[in-house]
């Protein structure tokens, strides 16, 4: 017998406020296709995997050592390329980092959040903020977007202003549903919001859309901006997120921030990736021409496709999505089932997995269509 094993969570003391809940839960399952968990589905490049494993073989000398629990030189190199990328010019004070921008946005949570304080988001939107925020104890209200799943400004003045959050999350490109939010409308945001402003930009490289970095120098008390090495960079598995703020927003994550939380070799692996950006990030533009590809095509099979400047597209047509996900599932195709009534959710991969995916596609529609 397993010891401990007829017991249940229930007969656990946990928190009262997490009684009930369920993880974070995409299934990862051993498919052929994979589509969705927005990855890039690119294998990283050969010299990247060199320089990783050179990188991580030169540091295995100093493991008996705790890491840079500033990570100096890796926030050098983020700040390097985000300035770059951005048009902005930034220090490395500018630049946090932690493991995947989960954790970057569970500190901004633990420092700006908390008990009696409130996070609002606009939904549907990346389901893992209502989640840190409860694990943090921040209460969460979900404002409306569109219909179109837009971020209408107008309306988020409003929720803004009636709920008057201490933490305000912008998603843009916003996962689920793929349109960025234009500069002129997180300024109005930013304007409006009494407290801290995340903007998460995660598939921030996918889109043409002007960075909101732009945007630090002129709301330095309110504006953070997180980023991750996770979906361009071909860097899932590396787990590497980072942030761009003024210089006293990291100081105050300081607070929260476990010593040591990037490993050594988290650190040298990200900075070797980091060095290979070009290589990787050559992809951004196939995957971008594949996205209006498989966009078309599935319009061309009659579902209703939503604009995506991300990755990845919300589809829909579905009396039953869940049911639908099981027929891709079928058909050797991993999509995600996102929660919204009658969409699902498909990551752009390379164009043979597009193809599967396509084809997969037409026997859905034919089925379910
Ligand atoms: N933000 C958004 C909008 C995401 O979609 C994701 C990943 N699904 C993340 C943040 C977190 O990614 P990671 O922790 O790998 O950086």
């Amino acid at each position: 017998a397993i010891p401990g094993g007829e017991i249940d969570i229930a007969a656990l003391p946990l928190r009262a406020d997490l009684r009930g809940k369920s993880p974070y839960g995409a299934p990862q399952l051993d498919v052929a296709v994979r589509l969705n968990t927005n990855e890039n589905p690119y294998l990283p490049p050969p010299g990247l995997i060199d320089d990783v494993t050179e990188s991580i073989r030169a540091v295995a000398a100093d493991l008996h050592r705790y890491p840079d629990r500033d990570a100096i030189a890796l926030r050098t190199d983020l700040a390097d390329y985000l300035g770059t990328a951005t048009g902005v010019e930034l220090d490395t004070v500018n630049v946090w980092a932690a493991n995947g921008s989960n954790e970057v946005l569970q500190q901004i949570m633990q420092a700006f959040g908390g008990p009696g304080r409130t996070a609002l988001g606009f939904a549907p939107s990346y389901s893992m903020h209502p989640i840190i925020a409860s694990g943090t104890r921040t209460e969460w209200v979900a404002a409306p977007r569109r219909e179109d799943f837009s971020l209408d400004a107008a309306t988020a003045v409003r929720a803004i202003e009636e709920h008057r959050p201490d933490i305000v999350f912008v998603t843009s490109p916003n996962n689920p549903t793929g349109q960025s939010v234009p500069l002129e409308d997180l300024r109005t945001l930013l304007a409006a919001a009494p407290g801290i402003v995340v903007l998460d930009e995660a598939y921030g490289e996918f889109s043409a859309a002007p960075s909101g970095v732009r945007l630090l120098a002129e709301f330095p008390t309110k504006l953070i901006v997180s980023r991750t090495m996770s979906k361009a960079f071909a860097f899932a598995g590396g787990r590497l997120g980072y942030l761009a703020a003024a210089p006293a927003v990291v100081d105050a994550l300081q607070l929260v921030r476990l010593p040591y939380h990037l490993s050594v070799l988290t650190q040298a692996a990200a900075r070797a990736a980091l060095r290979h950006a070009e290589a990787t990030l050559g992809s951004v533009a196939a995957l971008v021409a594949e996205r209006h590809r498989v966009a078309d095509a599935l319009t061309g099979l009659g579902f209703p496709v939503v604009h995506s400047d991300a990755n990845f597209l919300l589809f829909g047509g579905f009396a039953d999505p869940a049911e639908a996900w099981q027929s891709y599932l079928d058909g050797g195709v991993l999509v995600r089932d996102v929660g919204i009534p009658g969409h699902l959710r498909a990551t752009v991969g390379t164009p043979a997995e597009n193809d599967a995916f396509l084809n997969a596609s037409k026997e859905v529609a034919a089925r379910f269509g």
